[in-house]
């Protein structure tokens, strides 16, 4: 008999919708004894088959649906199939780009729940987050041995994610020989990324479209970049018309790769302030010294990492966004983000009016931003989008 996981009541409708996730209270039984990582049928409460999936005992998500078709095996055949789709995807959609850094696999989206692979030049950052990710791992690192070739891979399945999935975390060199720190270029910017020990997979690829367009949209004078990591959008607004740049990050290591980055763009030292630090501390000082930019980006961390934290998040959002206003010459741009995937693009907005409102300042929206060709979104998961931003322009004399 096959392994598996039957439902309960009433609970197949989100898997006949095509949504991947089963949560471990919509799970009745289990039947065969599946292990972690073990291909399960997931059948409704009366019988009905519904799908392929990888079973994870101790998870709030019990079980990603790799197939929806009862024919099709989970083998490594399979993971050849998804990976090749995925890889030619973003050749199509890559087309006519000279970056060469960018997002190859995106998990769910791409059909390949918990597993993400970067492309950093030549070299490839792989991330298994969940347990059926890991139980193909062999597999998966067999198929991609032979696609776009590499001159390293490495493993950065040191997340959160992870752990949530029952899983220990696990760093290191896979294949080949992999440096600390490559470079990549978007156009004609250069970025050294720490593989090894950077955040995410080592760089914020998410972001890329919105570098560019900071970019194009900095205005001659101030910008203050809230959030810089290493400095990303610092380096694009002073590669555009920003003459100065303030820049803010509570990670002494991101802002010593922000000055390398600086470097590697030809831009001369004095032309950013680096400032380690908290920012929301730290705009508050340069409220309370009368200070002003033509440019404020603000880029938080995942401030609300669950649905229950969203109410708590709301509030650091529109503080910051609020301070944000307030440091914003007349005519200036505010291009602000949140990645929290349970704070809707709606709330976001909200919440900014909101900022604007108690600033009393007004205010337009003149862009939309959200996810990079790259990072995809499968329709029927809507989870898959968590990145969303707003260009919003002081319009008050
Ligand atoms: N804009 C960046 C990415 C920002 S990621 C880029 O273009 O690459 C969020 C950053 O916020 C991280 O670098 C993290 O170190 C920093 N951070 C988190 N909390 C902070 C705080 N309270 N004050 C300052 N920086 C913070």
């Amino acid at each position: 008999m096959s392994q598996q996981l039957i439902l309960r009541p009433g609970r197949e409708r989100s898997l006949l919708r095509r949504h991947p996730w089963i949560f471990s209270g919509s799970v009745a039984e289990t039947r065969g004894s599946p292990q972690a990582g073990d291909t399960v049928d997931v059948l409704s409460s009366s019988g009905e088959w519904l799908a392929k999936a990888a079973y994870s005992p101790e998870a709030h998500i019990a079980a990603r649906v790799w197939t929806w078709d009862p024919e099709e095996l989970v083998d490594e055949a399979f993971f050849r199939r998804r990976l090749t789709a995925a890889l030619a995807t973003r050749a199509e959609l890559m087309r006519g780009s000279s970056c060469t850094a960018y997002r190859e696999v995106h998990a769910e989206s791409d059909g390949l729940p918990g597993l993400v692979l970067d492309r950093y030049g030549d070299v490839r950052v792989v991330q298994f987050l969940s347990q059926g990710a890991e139980a193909w791992r062999d597999e998966i690192l067999a198929a991609l041995s032979g696609m776009h070739p590499t001159s390293g891979t490495y493993e950065r399945s040191d997340t959160e994610a992870r752990t949530l999935d029952g899983l220990a975390p696990r760093a290191g060199v896979l294949a080949g020989e992999v440096p600390e720190r490559v470079e990549i270029r978007e156009d004609d910017m250069v970025f050294s990324v720490d593989v090894h020990r950077g955040q995410k997979t080592g760089f914020y690829l998410d972001q890329r479209d919105h570098r560019a367009l900071i970019r194009r949209l900095a205005p001659a004078g101030r910008m203050l970049d809230g959030f810089c990591y290493t400095g990303s959008f610092t380096v694009a607004a002073l590669r555009g018309g920003a003459s100065q740049a303030l820049s803010i990050d509570s990670s002494a290591e991101a802002l010593e790769l922000a000055r390398e980055n600086m470097r590697l763009n030809g831009l001369a030292d004095d032309r950013a302030t680096w400032t380690d630090g908290n920012v929301f501390e730290e705009l508050r000082r340069l409220r309370d010294r009368g200070e002003s930019f033509e440019m404020v980006v603000l880029d938080p961390p995942r401030l609300a990492a669950a649905a229950s934290h969203v109410p708590r998040a709301a509030r650091a959002y529109k503080d910051v966004n609020l301070l944000g206003l307030k440091l914003l010459k007349p005519g200036g741009l505010l291009v602000t983000f949140s990645c929290s995937g349970g704070l809707s693009p709606e709330l976001f907005q909200k919440i900014v009016a909101g900022a604007a409102l108690d600033a009393g300042v007004e205010a337009q929206i003149v862009g939309w931003l959200g996810q990079p060709a790259d990072h995809p979104v499968a329709i029927q998961f809507p989870e898959g989008r968590y990145l969303k931003g707003l260009v919003v322009r002081r319009s008050d004399a």
